[in-house]
C-alpha cells in the first residue's frame, strides 16, 4: 500500500519530533519513506489558543493495512509524549493518514476515515501534500491535491 501522511507538531522541539517520526517509520520493517515535503510553519486552526505548528507531509510505501498504519502512527504520537487533551489542542506530534493508493482507496469506519475528512479545505495540509503527491485524487469527483491546493490559495 502507498500512503500519504500528514505530520504536525506545536510543542517542544517541533522539528525533532517530526524528523524522529520519519526516522522511526523508515526503520520499521516493511515501511519505507519515499518522499518528504518541506516543513512549513502554520498558525493553529481551531482548538484552544496555542503556538504555531510545523507541518509536513510524507509518502510511504508499506506492507501494512490501513488500520495497521493508523496503529503505528498512534504509537509514534504516544512515544513523542502526546497525552489525551482537548480536541485540536497543542501536541508534540500529530500524525494523520491523508490518502491511500493515489487516493483511490477509501476507508470509512469508527476509527479511520480516508481520505482524511478535513483535508480539502486545509492549506497547511494541502500545500506540503501538493509537493509530493500533486496528482493523487482527494474526492470521488476526482479532484486532485494540486487542484484543491490552488482553490485554497485563491480563497485567501
Ligand atoms: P487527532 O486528534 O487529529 O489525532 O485525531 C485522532 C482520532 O482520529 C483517532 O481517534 C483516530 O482513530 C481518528 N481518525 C479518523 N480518521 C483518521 C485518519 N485518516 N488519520 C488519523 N486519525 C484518524
Amino acid at each position: 500500500m502507498r500512503a500519504a501522511i500528514g505530520l504536525g507538531s506545536n510543542l517542544g522541539d517541533r522539528r525533532a519530533h517530526i524528523e524522529q517520526a520519519l526516522a522511526a517509520l523508515e526503520s520499521m520493517p516493511g515501511v519505507s519513506v519515499e518522499a518528504v515535503s518541506t516543513l512549513i510553519e502554520t498558525e493553529p486552526v481551531g482548538g484552544p489558543p496555542q503556538g504555531p505548528y510545523l507541518n509536513a507531509a510524507a509518502l510511504l510505501s508499506c506492507e501494512l493495512d490501513p488500520h495497521g498504519l493508523l496503529a503505528v502512527l498512534q504509537g509514534l504520537e504516544r512515544g513523542a509524549g502526546r497525552e489525551p487533551g482537548p480536541r485540536w489542542g497543542p501536541r508534540p506530534l500529530d500524525l494523520d493518514v491523508l490518502l491511500l493508493d493515489g487516493g483511490e482507496r477509501v476507508v470509512r469506519d469508527d476509527e479511520l476515515e480516508v481520505p482524511h475528512p478535513r483535508l480539502s479545505g486545509r492549506r497547511f495540509v494541502l500545500e506540503p501534500l501538493a509537493e509530493i503527491a500533486p496528482h493523487w485524487k482527494v474526492t470521488a469527483g476526482g479532484r486532485t491535491v494540486e487542484e484543491l491546493c490552488e482553490n485554497c490559495r485563491a480563497r485567501l
